[in-house]
Formats: structure tokens, sequence, C-alpha cells
């Protein structure tokens, strides 16, 4: 058997077309494209504006089943299926999500798909792209560098420097940040207070960016955002430091859609890329919904499983933004439904049914919840090389019996060719009309009731606790007027439960709310179970070392 090539071979293999000849496929005026270089491009905001009443495609959701540590390839059949529909003959674009740069020098790699359904030029994409994460990065840190500086002058606001919730950013993997006293060194740096930094991925301005309709939107959030609490607890705005103008001003760019193509040169949208855990965890609004104007049929992916991304693209992404999924793809690895089902990791390369047909469990819970929102069902098996046909019908039989049907693909290794079942699948749900999107709550539940019902209908759980500060807050956010917002439950992505150790479709289990956090620009209530990392590390041995131009100036180490 040939080697298997990496993903960046592949990547630096494509034939890519210059830029302007993908937006011609879209019908996107030469003039409406500001190329970055040959083959990246933002779309002008004017050309945005002009798509208002044009008839909207069909919206795609590709989801996935609870994932192992390596990923179950939602990007992959992202990509896949996009290049699928558009081998078929329909008028179809993706929307991905802007891989963060820092954790490609971590463990995992890039974030673009993979093996022969990626989008491309793969090494721009992972690492410094358009810039939108840098304009994020720097209109987040001005808010900060403001909120010390009026400290500093003598804080007319009254801010109680102990609650400055407002954190610092950066888009790198860096443990030593995490907590930091700043202000050091004397009266002229300013009165110290401890602080921290997260990754720019987890910015709030970053889940602002992707649910902003407009630059308008985006501005009246940043104003929005509380930075701090006086000593008599009332919050402090951004607004009230000035600070929400010129932060939208850092901002203009990044709003604008960023233009790449697939490596079979189908038009691709990568924009945005909040965390899936404490934000919402899609690519931006604004993205998506240009290309509902533009496309036929938009493939869009939400992080993590089913039951965080699919649950925050609808309850969160979709509710506020108006957008009505017409199907769903939920992704199914045999490796990871083996897992589900009790199989280590190691053992991972031998054929086991009877695991196999136990982890299945975890698949049709994941059916019928994307069904409880209204929105129809195909399973993708993306096909590894290990998997064998015993395996692959046991998942088949399993999925048909939940009244839904599983289709193996092939995209990782075929491209396009390789998945045009699922494709002709996903036509003919998105064109049934069968589709009825609704959230699983109602916007006046209180937010309390918001966190039991997706715990209970969603996670399984038998009851949710939380201490009585945490209620307490929740209570006083609802008397402040926040009632109405959704909820964003951060949890681990491996278990329904808050133990990533329960695999499977644990029942009746316990979620405890730690804490609770105000998104007020974002527009959401975060809720806290278990531990969450905002700003990751770095692991013994980081990709960072093997990581090199070549002697052609090339990336290698990039996988
Ligand atoms: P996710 O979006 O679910 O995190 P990705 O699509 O980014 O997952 O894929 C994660 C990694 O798994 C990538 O490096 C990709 O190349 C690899 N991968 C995906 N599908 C397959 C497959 N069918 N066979 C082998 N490797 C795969
Ligand atoms: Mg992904």
């Amino acid at each position: 058997m040939a080697a298997v090539k990496s993903d960046i071979e592949i990547a630096r293999a494509a034939t890519k077309k210059p830029i302007a000849e993908i937006g011609a496929r879209l019908n996107i005026p030469s003039d409406a494209l500001l190329p970055y270089g040959h083959d990246k491009a933002k779309i002008g905001a004017d050309f945005l504006k002009s798509l208002g009443d044009r008839p909207d495609g069909k919206l795609i959701l590709v989801t996935a089943i609870n994932p192992t540590p390596a990923g179950e390839g939602k990007t992959t059949t992202t990509v896949g299926l996009g290049d699928g529909l558009n081998r078929i003959g329909k008028k179809a674009m993706i929307c991905v999500r802007e891989p963060s740069l820092g954790p490609c020098f971590g463990v995992k790699g890039g974030a673009a798909g993979g093996g022969y359904a990626q989008v491309v030029p793969m090494e721009d994409i992972n690492l410094h792209f358009t810039g939108d994460f840098h304009a994020i990065t720097s209109a987040h840190n001005l808010l900060s560098a403001m909120i010390d500086n009026h400290i500093y002058w003598g804080n007319e606001l009254d801010i109680d420097t102990r609650r400055v919730s407002w954190r610092r950013v950066m888009d790198m993997n860096d443990r030593a940040l995490r907590e930091i006293v700043n202000s050091l060194g004397g009266v002229k740096n300013g009165f110290p207070r401890e602080g921290g930094f997260d990754i720019t991925v987890a910015s709030e301005v970053m889940a602002i960016l992707c649910l902003a309709e407009d630059l308008a939107d985006l501005e009246r959030r940043l104003g929005d955002i509380v930075v701090a609490y006086r000593f008599d607890r009332s919050p402090v705005f951004a607004r009230d430091l000035k600070a929400d103008k010129a932060m939208a001003v850092l901002l203009k760019d990044a709003m604008q859609p960023n233009l790449v193509q697939t490596l079979e040169n189908n038009p691709a949208f990568v924009h945005g890329g909040p965390f899936a855990n404490i934000a919402h965890g899609c690519n931006s609004v604004i993205a998506t919904k240009a290309a509902l104007k533009l496309a036929d049929f938009v493939v869009t992916e939400a992080g993590f499983g089913a039951d965080l991304g699919a649950e925050k693209f609808f309850d969160i992404k979709c509710r506020k933004a108006g957008l009505k999924p017409a199907a769903a793809v939920i992704v199914a690895t045999i490796r990871a439904l083996k897992m589900n089902g009790g199989v280590k990791k190691e053992d991972l390369g031998a054929e086991d049914v009877a695991a196999l047909t136990r982890g299945c469990a975890n698949l049709g819970r994941h059916i019928a919840n994307v069904r409880k929102f209204g929105v129809p069902v195909v399973v993708a098996i993306n096909h590894f090389i290990s998997d064998t046909d015993a395996e692959v019908a046991a998942i088949k039989d399993y999925v048909s019996h939940s009244g839904a049907e599983a289709i193996l693909c092939r995209h990782w290794a075929e491209g396009s060719a390789g998945i045009e079942e699922l494709s002709r699948k996903v036509v003919e749900l998105a064109d049934s009309g069968v589709a009825d999107f609704k959230p699983i709550y109602g916007d006046d539940l209180p937010l309390m009731d918001k966190i039991e019902a997706v715990a209970t209908k969603i996670y399984h759980a038998g009851e949710v606790t939380a201490e009585k500060a945490v209620r307490e807050q929740l209570k006083a956010w609802e008397d402040a007027g926040y009632g109405n917002l959704p909820v964003c439950i951060a949890k681990t992505q491996y278990s329904f439960s808050t133990d990533p150790n329960l695999r499977g479709v644990p029942e009746g289990h316990v979620v405890h709310v730690r804490e609770v956090r105000l998104s007020a620009g974002a527009g959401f209530i975060v809720a806290i179970t278990g531990e969450i990392m905002t700003m990751p590390g770095l692991p013994k041995a980081p990709a960072a070392e093997r990581i090199f131009l070549n002697d052609d100036g090339l990336i290698e180490g990039l996988f």
C-alpha cells in the first residue's frame, strides 16, 4: 500500500484557482472581492448589504457523536459534503470556523479538514490567515488597557478593582499567563490587581463578532459588554469606558467573511471561531447568511458532539439569527463508537462488533436529540482504513432501526467521489421540506429552567444542582433584564454527563452548575459545569518543536 500522505502534503499539491474565479462561481463581482494574496479574499460590506432580499438557500448542519480525543472528522465531512453536493450538480458552499493559531503548535495540528476534503491554503488558514484573530486580540486588549487606564486616572466610574471580569487575551497556548498580577512596579504603573489571559478564541469579542448581523449591531454589542462591577455591585459596561466605537474600528475588516476554496475548487467561507464551551462554537452569522444568499446549499459545522455543538447552533445561533436549518448530518466513526462501547484506545484496531453495537446507543441518542429540534437527520459514517465490513453493516442496521439512514463516506480518501450517496440523501432530506425547526426551550423560561431543559432533554440528566450563589446570580440577572437570553452550557465534550469518563448513554446523572457568567454583548448566559480551560497549555513535546521551513521555504510539520 502506498504511504498515506499527510494533510499538508495533500493541501500543498492542490491546484488552486485564482480567488476571483471562485468568487465568479458565486456571481460575486470582482470589485466586491478584497483579495488577500491570490487565494484568499474578503467580501466587501456593500456587496453583502446588496444581497438583502434574495431568497435563501438551504442550511445543512454537520455535527457528531461524542468524540474521542482525536476528533471525528466533522470539518473533514463538512468540506467533503460541500464538494459532494457540487459534484452532483448543486450550487453549494461551505461555512466553517477559522482555526486558532495557538493550538497548532500544541497537540492538535491544523483544523482545515483532512485527507482529500480540505480547504486551502491550509497553512495560511491555520496561521495568520487574513488577520481576523489578530484584530480580535487587539480590540479585546484595547478594552483591557482602557480599564486599567481609567483606574489609573482616578477611577471616576468607581470600578471595584477586585471585580474586574474583563481579562486579556492572546492567540497562543501559554499557561504561564493564566493568572497574573498586573500593574506592578510602583505608582507610575497603576494599581496592582489580579488579572490573567485567555486564548483569543475564548474572548467575548470573538463570540460577538460571530453573532453580530452587521457593523452597527457589532458596535452595540461591544458597548453591552460587562467589564467590571462597582463597589455597589452595579455593572460597568464597555460603553461607560467609551471603548466600543474604537473597538468596532479595529474589527471593521475582520467582520467581512473570508472566501477560500476546497481542494476541488469549490467555494468556502472560513470566518470566526469561538470556543464551543464558554461560547457557541460556530462560524459567523454574517458568513452563514451571506452564503445562504449566494448558494442553494450551505454546509456548516458546529464544534464538539451534538449535545454541545448542535444544541448551541440551534438554541443560540439559529434562534438569534433567525436561521432555519433544513437537515443535519451526524458524523460517526466506528472507532469512536467502539470507544463509547467500552473499547480502550490501544485496542481500536481489532474488529469488535459487540462493542460497536453497545456504542451505537450514543449515536442513537444524538439522532433522537437532533430530531427534537425538528430537523431531519442522516448519519455519515466517516470511513477509516481499519473499519471492517461487519462493523459498517452493524451501524447501518442499528441506525435503520432508529428510523434514519447511515451512509458510508470515503471523502477523506477519495474526495467528492466518496461522498455522492450522502450528498444525494442530504438533498432529498433538505428538499423534502420536513424540517420544522424550533429551539428546545422558549425565550421566556427562567434561566435556571433553561439550563434544566437542556440538561434533561439533551443530556438525559436526572437533576441540575447549583450553589445558592449561582441561583441568586441568575435571579439578579433576570431582574436586570437578561432573563430572555439563551444559556450556553460549558460541559465536557466526551460525555453526555459532566464526567468525561462516562461514555455511551449515561442516564439520570447530576449536572452541577459551578459558576455562571454573563456574556451580555454576545447575548447569552454561560453555565459552567466542571473545569473549563480558557487558556490551554502546551504538551511536554509541543508540535512547535517539529514545525520548520524547509529548503524551499515551505512550512513542514503543520499536519
Ligand atoms: P473535527 O472537525 O471533528 O475535530 P477533523 O475533520 O478536523 O475533525 O479531523 C481530525 C483529524 O482526523 C484530521 O487530521 C483528519 O485528517 C483526520 N481524519 C478525518 N477523517 C479521517 C479518516 N476517515 N481517516 C483518517 N483520518 C481522518
Ligand atoms: Mg473541526
